[in-house]
Parts: C-alpha cells; sequence; structure tokens
C-alpha cells in the first residue's frame, strides 16, 4: 500500500500537523497521481472546524490537486504514466442513478464520495469504514473516470484552485446562460470570488464586485472588473437597486441576503455558493421583481472539464500565493481575516517523507 505524508487535524479544535495516510495500490481503473501542488479552499476551514456538522476526523483537507500519473492499472484508458492531471471535490458516486447518468455526480443521489471528509464506496454505496483523505498529502490513488486532464499553457500553481473554485463559478454562470452585456456581480472577492469575476469577464459579461473589504478596489479592476462597490455603506443598497440581473454570492460569513436580492433587477437570480451559518430571508425580497434565490455546488466531472479547457482557451489562472505545508496554519488565520490575494496553494514538494 503507498504509504504516503500528510497534514491532518486530528479533532475540529486542533491544528494540522504531520501525518501518515495509506493510499490504495492502483486498482484496474486506478491512477495513482504524485500531487504537486494543492489549493486551499475555505470549505477545508469549514470542515476541520466542523462547522457544518458531522466531520470525521483525522481529516486530511484540500480538493484542489494537481499532480502527475505515476502508476496506473491495467484498464486505464483515459491517462498515460507522465500525465499531469487535476482531482476535484469528490474521487467516487454511485455511476447509476440520475443525477450521475447526467454527468452532475456532485448530486449523486447515493451521496458522492467526496475527496476528503467522505467516504470510499462499495459500488452504489458509500462505505463509511473506509475514510477518504484529501490533497494536503503527497499523493493520491483516485479512479480514472474522476480525474480529469490538465491542458497546458496554465501554471500548475495556478490550475490547481480551478478544480474548486474555478468550477464553482464557472457552472452557474453558465446554467444560468451569462452572455456578453449582462450585468454580473460578484460579492466577496477571496478564493472563489476573483475567479467568478474572470470567468464572466472571460464570457463577455459586464461585472461589478461587492466587497466588505475597502482595500480590494484596484485589485478588483485589476483581476478584470468593470466596477467595484464597497458594501460597508448601506446606501449603496440604495444606489444599485434594482441593477443586476445574476448575483454570484460568494461570502463565507453571515450577512444579510435581503439586502443583495434588491440589487436583482426583474427576474434577476442570486445564486448561493459560500455556506456561513443561516440568516433570515424575507418574502417580499423575492416576491418584488420577481425574484429567485438559488444555490450551485461545484461541478460535475464533464463540465470540470469544459471549465479546465475553456480557462486554457481564455488564458484563465488563479492568483494564488504559494505556501510551503509548514504555513498551512497561518493561512487558515490570514483567510479567517479576509487576507488572501487570492488563493493560498501548498507545493507539497515541502512535504517531509522521512
Ligand atoms: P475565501 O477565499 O476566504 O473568501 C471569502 C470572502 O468572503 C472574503 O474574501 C471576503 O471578501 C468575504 N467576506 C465577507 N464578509 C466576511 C467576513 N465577515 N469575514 C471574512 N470574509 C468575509 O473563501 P472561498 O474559498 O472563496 O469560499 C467562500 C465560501 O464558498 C465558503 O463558505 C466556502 O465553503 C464556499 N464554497 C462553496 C462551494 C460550492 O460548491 N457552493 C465550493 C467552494 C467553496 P471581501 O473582503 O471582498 O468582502
Ligand atoms: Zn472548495
Ligand atoms: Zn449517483
Amino acid at each position: 500500500m503507498p504509504r504516503t505524508p500528510a497534514y491532518a487535524a486530528v479533532s475540529a479544535r486542533s491544528a494540522l500537523a504531520p501525518f501518515w495516510v495509506e493510499r490504495r495500490e492502483p486498482g484496474p481503473d486506478d491512477v495513482l497521481i504524485d500531487i504537486l501542488y494543492c489549493g486551499v479552499c475555505h470549505s477545508d476551514i469549514h470542515q476541520v472546524r466542523d462547522e457544518w456538522g458531522g466531520s470525521t476526523f483525522p481529516m486530511v483537507p484540500g480538493h484542489e490537486i494537481v499532480g502527475r500519473v505515476v502508476k496506473i492499472g491495467t484498464q486505464v484508458t483515459r491517462f498515460r504514466m507522465g500525465d499531469t492531471v487535476g482531482v476535484g471535490c469528490f474521487v467516487d458516486s454511485c455511476r447509476h442513478c440520475q443525477a450521475c447518468a447526467a454527468g452532475e455526480e456532485q448530486f449523486c443521489e447515493h451521496g458522492m464520495s467526496a475527496t476528503y471528509n467522505g467516504f470510499e464506496r462499495n459500488g452504489i454505496e458509500l462505505d463509511r469504514s473506509r475514510p477518504t483523505y484529501g490533497g494536503y498529502s503527497g499523493r493520491i490513488t483516485v479512479d480514472q473516470h474522476y480525474v480529469l486532464h490538465v491542458p497546458a499553457g496554465i501554471p500548475l500553481e495556478r490550475t490547481a484552485p480551478l478544480l474548486c473554485a474555478g468550477i464553482t463559478t464557472y457552472s452557474p454562470l453558465r446554467h444560468y446562460a451569462v452572455k456578453a452585456g449582462d450585468q454580473v456581480a460578484i460579492v466577496g472577492l477571496g478564493g472563489l470570488g476573483h475567479m467568478g469575476v474572470k470567468l464572466a469577464k472571460a464570457m463577455g459579461a459586464q461585472v461589478t464586485v461587492l466587497s466588505h473589504s475597502t482595500s480590494k478596489h484596484d485589485d478588483a479592476l485589476h483581476l478584470g472588473a468593470d466596477d467595484f462597490i464597497a458594501t460597508g455603506d448601506a446606501d449603496v443598497f440604495n444606489t444599485h437597486a434594482g441593477r443586476f440581473d445574476l448575483i454570484l454570492d460568494t461570502v463565507s460569513a453571515p450577512h444579510d441576503y435581503n439586502a443583495y436580492l434588491s440589487l436583482l433587477s426583474l427576474d434577476g437570480t442570486m445564486v448561493l455558493l459560500g455556506l456561513p451559518d443561516p440568516t433570515p430571508l424575507a418574502a417580499g425580497s423575492l416576491i418584488r421583481r420577481r425574484r429567485r434565490l438559488a444555490g450551485s455546488m461545484i461541478g460535475g466531472i464533464r463540465q470540470t472539464q469544459e471549465m479546465l479547457d475553456f480557462c486554457a482557451g481564455h488564458g484563465v489562472a488563479a492568483d494564488v500565493e504559494v505556501i510551503d505545508i509548514a504555513q498551512i496554519n497561518t493561512a487558515y488565520q490570514r483567510m479567517l481575516q479576509g487576507d488572501v490575494r487570492y488563493r493560498f496553494v501548498i507545493d507539497l514538494a515541502t512535504l517531509q517523507d522521512d
């Protein structure tokens, strides 16, 4: 069994520290991947701290993985040794339900096998005796059908965040068929938010960033936004009422959805992507102008590949700060203070394997 070094949290209150995981020897359909880079998503923090409930420990987070294939099973047809590949938020699903058949494996009716804080499966059902461990580690074994081809042309450390932040913002932009000239707002300029700006812009939208930080104005425009609104001043919700066709809300902390809904145009949609603690919602916020409030969760394998190819074709990549694995606890603290521009990415070459 390939034993691999990793970083894990052993409880919801402990810092991440060195740990070992056993990866399975590649079966006929598996590839063994040497992990090069892994992005740090705010969902890693939510789960490590058990903010959503039901976390299992020890936990090795990480679901924005880019690496190289170092071993392949006998039936593997999609990859060759040495290929550069990606792994996102799930590593398996039931493969039989309607969602899986539609290529929306993230909504698998039997539960997807999350890349970490999830479970491997016995066929259709999850096997709760076999936890999954994520990308803050040296290697991972994954079924070929849940592995992505990384297109050439984007630096690998800037590709890793596309596997979650990229697909999570790309998917709703496609689902709501954003087109040239649409007024799109991105709420929260963090890992997801900055990808939302770049992707919406690449699709031709007029993009506005809404941020609780006043200091991100120049960055927002530099990332490609056409406009920036600092939400600290409550008046802006009157000034910009009814302005946007689509709002992607990426904020990780509780905030008043009603205020943001007031910014939607007739038949406009606000899509919740962030997962903070719940806040109250007033029916009046939706009834006026026939507004819609929706949610979206990552994206299926087919669309994730489409997104990677779109990014390569449009020169879109994440803005990253590469860190050593030993800096991970500090990186979490900085993310909680909104101090990340705009994704931390771990260089796994800094992981000791002795
Ligand atoms: P992040 O990089 O930490 O960015 C979150 C942003 O929220 C911050 O940069 C900040 O932007 C904004 N924010 C507003 N009020 C805040 C406050 N009081 N404290 C801290 N930040 C505040 O996080 P992320 O990785 O983009 O993830 C964002 C959320 O999406 C998380 O809840 C995560 O779990 C969730 N998520 C969902 C999916 C999905 O499939 N739906 C996938 C991945 C992540 P400003 O400074 O511009 O206001
Ligand atoms: Zn994520
Ligand atoms: Zn399924």
